[in-house]
């Protein structure tokens, strides 16, 4: 990825102060989060709030998710480099970005083209070369590049998709926000020799996840 010098101290002071002291601890998320500049990720009439601790609209209705809430399901996610990860809903591509800087392979999903196309733009301005985006419903998964080490969705679910649990490596880590259309649990979930085992984080509100293994 390219260094972006612009509000690099802005950056640097939602680390510390939205993330490092909320307890993420992992150097890796820490340093990447520091490093992608989520100023690019929105319009520039939102740059001035680029780096407060909250979401902001991305058009479509749609938002990027707060930084803090991508430092934590990133973190949980325990990537080390070499670990193939499928990203449910791109939006802005930011979380996308982050993931790239920290596995090998980023596969995203996101069901409204128009911010795809922008979120190709974006990445590609940046210089990142190991993410493939596509346009569909993501809560069936990417079942052609499966099994995934890694699998985060940033949209609410009513459940768990099937076809996310089935694509899910032996070994491998999710975290999902579950819940109802207004507020939702982070879930983590972890699978080993074909069980599952799942666990309640903390609450959150993520826009709906909308398909046939989500929000109808
Ligand atoms: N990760 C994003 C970012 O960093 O900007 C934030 C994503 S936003 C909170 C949730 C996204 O999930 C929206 O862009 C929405 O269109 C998308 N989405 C909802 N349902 C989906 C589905 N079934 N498949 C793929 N994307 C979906």
């Amino acid at each position: 990825m390219i260094e972006v010098s612009e509000w690099k101290h802005e950056r640097e002071r939602m680390v510390e102060e939205q993330i490092v002291k909320r307890g993420v601890k992992d150097t890796r998320v820490i340093q990447a989060m520091k490093k992608v500049p989520r100023h690019l990720f929105i319009d520039k009439t939102y740059y001035h709030q680029a780096y407060n601790d909250y979401p902001l609209p991305i058009g479509q209705s749609q938002t990027i998710s707060q930084p803090y809430m991508v430092a934590s399901m990133t973190e949980l996610l325990e990537l080390k480099g070499d670990e193939r990860v499928l990203e449910i809903g791109t939006g802005s591509g930011y979380q996308t970005a982050i993931l790239a800087l920290l596995c090998s392979k980023v596969y995203s999903v996101e069901r409204i083209s128009e911010l795809t196309k922008k979120a190709r733009l974006t990445l590609e301005q940046l210089g990142f070369s190991n993410i493939n985006l596509i346009v569909r419903d993501g809560s069936l998964g990417w079942p052609e590049f499966a099994p995934y080490n890694g699998i985060i969705v940033t949209a609410g679910a009513p459940e768990i998709p099937d076809a996310l649990i089935e694509q899910l490596a032996n070994n491998g880590r999710m975290t999902i926000p579950v819940g109802n259309e207004a507020c939702q649990t982070l879930n983590y979930v972890e699978k080993h020799k074909g069980r599952i085992y799942r666990k309640e984080f903390f609450g959150c509100a993520f826009v709906p996840l909308v398909g046939k293994g989500g929000w109808k």
